[in-house]
């Protein structure tokens, strides 16, 4: 009954596969089981004590009603500063919108920009609200391979190939979430030179990790002469600065762009928090050691688990350079990687999503977070050596 009465355009939205496998896990942890939790994509450290303090007088100061649509302005004036700062973008206030999340960013540029019809180029393996949200809006979306061989990166012949008459948007998310796979400036200025003779087609860039690199920089489209005005940086505060409850975010766009976004919010959300602006202004404009902190961090681990997978017969991975996600090829086992990974949890007490939950191209993978200890990690890939031995 309910089936039949919800608009069809809801039959267009998939969930994630990170959630469903989190509950799968709990419900074994209710029977007892002792799991190993690397399907969540989510920092496992506390959010910085400088920011938490922030926020706490903010609640206490009387930050507690709605904040103008599109943020406060001083919190819009951090954006641009540190958009300075770790993108090498000069955007204006005017160009920053306020968000609760960096996932707002992403649907509210599905809704201002794809007619029924556009097709929207996006990474495949990628995040699944790429495809989800394109569907919703009546787009059609057309997958950029990245594969294993070609590190993750982008193939420039196959993605000019993808190009059409039809090509309105193209969305970029490096570092990358499932792969760890990072685009090299060089990749960034070869798909701008691509792009220079059509100044039609936008660019979604998802730059929600790029404070998460190990080995290079990251490289915003943004930064290119002439491709400011028809980007939208979608980034925000959940992975960099451990605050995915706080849900911050903030798109950087064309100001007349902002303006539609701006409606978006009013008629979705009216605003983020209050405290959690303030906050994140201590956040992007206070110290970033926790950050290099962190990252330091997630570079041990990163190497330690890479390392370990690929001492495994059948696994081969390769090294991510950035987020906190690795992607190890498993198809020499010979199970679709959606039944490898309910066994894995099954069997061996670990918890991973799967490839083709971020598309038809993540087919042979796992994705594993390392956004847990490295003692976690360490009995991790005993379970996973154990497992595969039965296979
Ligand atoms: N983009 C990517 C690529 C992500 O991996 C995530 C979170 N997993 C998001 C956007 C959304 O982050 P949030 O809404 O918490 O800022």
């Amino acid at each position: 009954m309910i089936k039949n009465a919800v608009a069809d355009r809801m039959h267009l939205l998939e969930g994630e596969s990170a959630f469903t496998v989190l509950a799968r896990a709990r419900a074994l942890e209710e029977q007892g089981r002792h799991i190993i939790h690397m399907e969540i994509g989510q920092p496992d450290f506390e959010t910085p004590p400088n920011i938490i303090d922030v926020g706490c007088k903010a609640i206490t100061g009387g930050y507690t009603g709605y904040t103008p649509a599109p943020g406060y302005p001083e919190l819009r004036q951090a954006v641009t500063d540190y958009a300075k700062r770790y993108k090498n973008v000069d955007a204006s206030r005017e160009d920053v919108v306020i968000t609760t999340g960096t996932k707002p960013v992403i649907f509210y540029t599905m809704l201002m920009l794809v007619n029924p019809g556009d097709e929207v180029i996006y990474p495949n393996p990628g995040f699944p609200a790429y495809n989800s949200c394109i569907r919703f809006v009546g787009g059609i979306p057309v997958p950029l391979k990245l594969s294993a061989e070609n590190d993750f990166r982008l193939d420039p012949d196959e993605f000019k190939e993808l190009i059409t008459e039809k090509t309105k948007l193209i969305i970029l998310n490096s570092p990358s979430n499932p792969t760890g796979g990072v685009f090299t400036c060089e990749d960034i200025l070869e798909i701008a030179n691509i792009l220079k003779d059509r100044p039609d087609i936008f660019i979604l860039s998802d730059e929600i990790y790029d404070r998460l690199v190990y080995d290079d920089e990251a490289c915003s489209i943004a930064s290119i002469p002439g491709f400011k005005g028809r980007t939208i940086i979608a980034d925000g505060l959940s992975k960099a600065y451990a605050m995915t409850g706080w849900r911050l975010g903030y798109g950087i766009m064309h100001p007349d762009l902002a303006k539609h976004m701006e409606l978006l919010v009013i008629n979705s959300n009216s605003c983020a928090a209050a405290f959690t602006q303030i906050a994140a202004i201590e956040a992007l404009s206070g110290s970033q050691n926790a950050v290099e902190s962190m990252c330091a961090d997630f570079l041990q681990r990163r190497d330690y688990l890479t390392a370990a997978l690929n001492a495994i017969d059948g696994i081969s991975c390769r090294l991510p350079r950035g987020a906190f996600y690795v992607f190890p090829d498993i198809s020499s086992f010979g199970l679709p990687c959606e039944l490898f990974a309910e066994r894995l949890l099954n069997e061996a007490g670990v918890a991973a999503s799967w490839g083709t939950a971020f598309g038809k191209f993540g087919e042979g993978h796992i994705r594993l977070s390392y956004a847990t200890s490295l003692d976690n990690i360490k009995i991790a890939i005993d379970r996973i050596e154990q497992f595969t031995k039965t296979l």
